[in-house]
């Protein structure tokens, strides 16, 4: 089969009527037309769509050598540097569609399942059932195009350092049950963001359970399996008008919080359970963080471009360019985009071979741009919210531009630049990207993206080797 046009992976979630709770009531109905979901499916189904795009055909797909299907890019394992490149580009394709703003577009955990099929052999001293099944189910989503969404954390219950679950109060999702034919998932888990829009959900090992292996697995469940809740926040799509809220009636993902209720688990599709080895292993011995950080990077790249257009736009709308402070904080998010793009081809560059066959990209270069983004990216926003002033709240609707009122809309809202409505239409782009609910939850997203901060920079302390920079300092003082 091979890649899926827009229309096809709308049906094929409208037909799962999975389990979605919004607002206290189930979403009934075809979900693409719930006011919650309507706008990111059509932005998914887009992405879709581009990728069946003839004339960018070659860096979209790649044709699959078992099958001769055309297959998305976001599953192409990299073998050399130009496959590193190919996947960038691809990946920049889809991120400039929502000006980066969707960060759990299927590329994301399209990426995470190559990366951890092409290193199954990882598991193949402990059950080389899960390698079996890891590489068959890779084959299948790439078939199918599957869509996922994910979870890797546990309920924020008490992250205190030595608490343990008690056994009879159960509220991270768990193994509470072996059968023959799988496992019995009960519990919950955080935070799939796209949770109900998609195929699939991917569970992978959460840390901080690893004293207990029945915590300690990864599978892929259809999201209509029996049992299995997705419970959303708040809708941040307020209203469907694109000029009113151009990006959250567009992209809101939406995070939702999983309810296994008593979930079986087919055996296979059972990448690995109760092995702390192989959930230790998944992500230490793989090149898992590399690869989805290239992608991660590759689109948080995209989004900077998104928001350094803005500001400048903002900037020449008002003519406030001849400021020397104003230059400053434009540079401010040059120099971030810049650095963001170099640490980017850094890690192609400096990519390796790992020992699994995969061409690897270098991971300090993406160690260090996950570390850096969670700070630039809250400094870009606020830099948008001290270049907009005023102008972000004197944003009226779509409605009021149609009512009598525009005539002094038109008069009192004009800009250097631009009419009142190009302004106002630009303006409530600034408003939703620094300010809005949407805005706002972007923000938390970028800081939160990979995993906590403060931990990603313990990672980086810890991995990155200072031997010989120690070693030459003692050698300068000794001579
Ligand atoms: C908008 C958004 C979308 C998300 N989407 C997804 C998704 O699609 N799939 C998914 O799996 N996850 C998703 N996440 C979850 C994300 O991965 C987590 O937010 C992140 O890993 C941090 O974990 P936490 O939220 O549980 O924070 P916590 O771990 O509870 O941290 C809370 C605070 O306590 C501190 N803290 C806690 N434990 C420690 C410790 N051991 N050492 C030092 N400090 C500590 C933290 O630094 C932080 O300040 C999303 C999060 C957000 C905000």
């Amino acid at each position: 089969m091979g890649i899926i046009s827009g229309k096809e992976y709308i049906d094929r979630i409208n037909k799962l009527h999975s389990d979605i709770w919004i607002d206290g009531e189930k979403v009934k109905g075809n979900i693409s037309e719930h006011p919650a979901f309507r706008g990111v499916m059509k932005s998914q189904a887009k992405l879709y769509d581009i990728q069946c795009d003839s004339s960018i055909q070659d860096i979209m797909t790649f044709t699959s050598s078992k099958t001769g299907n055309q297959i998305g890019t976001s599953y192409l394992e990299p073998k050399t540097k130009e496959d590193l490149e190919k996947r960038r580009l691809m990946i920049q394709t889809w991120a400039k569609s929502s000006l980066g703003m969707m960060g759990r577009s299927p590329d994301y955990m399209n990426t995470s399942l190559m990366a951890v099929s092409a290193a199954a052999d990882v598991f193949s001293s402990i059950d080389p059932e899960f390698v079996k099944n890891l590489r068959r189910f890779y084959e299948e989503a790439c078939e199918k195009d599957y869509s996922f969404t994910h979870t890797f954390i546990n309920p924020q219950t008490n992250r205190s350092v030595f608490h343990m679950e008690d056994d009879d109060n159960i509220i991270t999702a768990k193994i509470i049950d072996r059968k023959k034919d799988g496992i019995i998932i009960h519990g919950a888990r955080l935070l799939a963001t796209q949770g109900g829009i998609t195929d699939e959900l991917i569970v992978f090992p959460a840390g901080g359970n690893f004293y207990n292996k029945d915590y300690a697995f990864a599978f892929s469940i259809p999201s209509n399996t029996k049992g299995l809740t997705f419970l959303c926040r708040e809708s941040f799509a307020y209203r469907k008008s694109t000029f009113d809220h151009p990006l959250s009636s567009r992209f809101e993902e939406m995070d939702t919080i999983i309810v296994f209720n008593n979930v079986h688990v087919p055996r296979e599709r059972i990448f690995m359970s109760e092995s702390i080895d192989c959930a230790n292993k998944m992500y230490a011995e793989t090149s898992f963080y590399p690869l989805v950080l290239h992608q991660v990077i590759s689109r948080q790249v995209v989004k900077t471009e998104s928001l350094l257009g803005v500001a400048q736009a903002l900037v020449d709308t008002i003519k406030i360019g001849e400021y020397q402070h104003v230059q400053g904080k434009i540079s401010e998010i040059i120099v971030g985009l810049e650095s963001m793009k170099a640490l980017l081809l850094a890690s192609e560059t400096q990519a390796k071979m790992d020992k699994w066959g995969t061409m690897a990209p270098a991971i300090y270069p993406l160690y260090s741009a996950i570390n850096l983004y969670p700070h630039l990216y809250p400094r870009f926003t606020e830099i948008l919210q001290l270049l907009g002033a005023s102008g972000l709240v004197s944003i009226p609707t779509e409605r009021d531009f149609a009512s009598e009122k525009r005539v002094d809309l038109d008069q009192y809202l004009q800009a250097a630049n631009a009419n009142s409505l190009d302004r106002v239409k630009l303006f409530r782009l600034a408003w939703d990207l620094s300010m809005s609910a949407f805005g706002s939850r972007q923000t938390l997203y970028e800081r939160f993206f990979f995993g906590d901060p403060i931990r990603l920079a313990g990672d980086l302390y810890r991995g990155y080797d200072r031997t010989e920079l120690t070693n030459r300092v003692k050698e300068f003082l000794n001579n």
